[in-house]
């Protein structure tokens, strides 16, 4: 089965092809991040704007890259929610008027069971499994029992992880997206500045990074009071091992109390070097296998929601004309 999937939840407008929720046949990602630079974030009006210019390109690419055509499609999935409403009505309008002008079943699809998806690339899944989601919006460790499934076992009580990069990234006056940045500079820096670790109680596997945060602003205006210049280079290196600490001894953890059989890492941020490698360090002691998907697939695009909307597919789960954009759908 092939399962055309759409996404446009935040900045960036994307369209893919997919056999079977495990084979990639085209996968286009349209980029907004050059048009959100100089404001420092995605600004939404903006963000849907370029969604409604890119949209049909951005499909038009897909079918040519796949070599494919409609009649060959089973059926369109695309991201409902959660995200930026006027960015995510954009994807939800586009497949229900193809769905309907084309006659095939829509599905609608949580964007964070895409990004676990994003992860049956690589390997299939086994359960029980652990998903560590480390994105803009969620910082999340989810139990999966089946395909389709998920059980929250603990998140952010503030910010995500990758917000924390982009607020900490603006500190240090670098340009957005700022985690990737962070991360460049964190190779070469010392870990010479002790920022706090956010445990919270000891069975908690919840997050807080709003402290680290803090931690990292009051360190910079301290120095600058000084007149001492910290360089970029430690602040980022000291920031990201508090971070990458928290993240991998809380799933490890996770892992062993649910003792599941497989750990799956995803969202924007399983991108980043640091996490990649402390966590590969942590599981390679262990006989749990680790899956973290490749680079590009780790950020936005529209071939992990096709992925996901092919379980939805497998099960009959179809979405009505009434499908919508839901900013704050849940996960379940
Ligand atoms: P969500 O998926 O929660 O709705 P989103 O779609 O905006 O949010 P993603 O696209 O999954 O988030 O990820 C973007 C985030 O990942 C940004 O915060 C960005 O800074 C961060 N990020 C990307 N690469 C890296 C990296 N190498 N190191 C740290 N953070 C990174
Ligand atoms: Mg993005
Ligand atoms: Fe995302």
């Amino acid at each position: 089965n092939y399962i055309l999937g759409i996404e446009t939840s935040c900045d960036e407008t994307a369209v893919a092809i997919v056999k079977n929720g495990r084979e990639i046949i085209s996968n286009v990602v349209a980029s907004q991040i050059e048009s959100h630079k100089r404001f420092g974030g995605v600004v939404p009006e903006v963000a849907s704007r370029h969604h409604v210019e890119q949209i049909t390109i951005v499909l038009e690419e897909a079918f040519e890259n796949a070599n494919m055509t409609w009649d060959q499609i089973d059926a369109i999935a695309v991201t409902e929610g959660p995200g930026l409403v006027g960015a995510l009505l954009v994807g939800v309008n586009a497949a229900k008027a193809l769905a309907f002008a084309k006659q095939k079943p829509l599905i609608g699809v949580h964007h964070i069971a895409g990004h676990i998806y994003a992860n049956r690339f690589e390997r299939e899944f086994e359960f029980p499994l652990l998903a560590l989601i480390v994105s803009g919006g969620h910082t999340e460790l989810v139990l999966m029992n089946k395909h389709g499934s998920y059980e929250l076992i603990g998140e952010t009580r503030d910010d995500a992880a990758g917000e924390a990069y982009d607020k900490v990234a603006r500190m240090l006056e670098l340009p957005y997206p700022g985690g990737p940045q962070i991360d460049l500079l964190a190779a070469v820096g010392e870990e010479s500045i002790d920022f706090p670790r956010a445990w919270l109680e000891t069975d908690s596997f919840d997050f807080s990074f709003s402290g680290l945060k803090s931690s990292v602003i009051n360190t910079i205006h301290n120095a600058r009071q000084r007149g001492e210049s910290l360089k970029k280079e430690d602040i980022a290196a000291s920031f990201q091992a508090s971070v990458v600490d928290v993240l991998t001894t809380k799933t490890w953890k996770a892992a062993q109390t649910y003792n599941v059989k497989q750990v799956i890492v995803a969202g924007g941020v399983a991108a980043n070097q640091g996490l990649r490698k402390s966590l590969a360090e942590q599981f390679e002691t262990t006989d749990i296998p680790l899956l973290i998907p490749p680079l590009k697939l780790c950020t936005d695009n529209a071939a992990m929601i096709a992925a996901a909307g092919f379980v939805a597919y497998e099960k009959g789960k179809h979405a009505g004309w009434d499908l919508n954009a839901n900013p704050s759908l849940v996960l379940n």
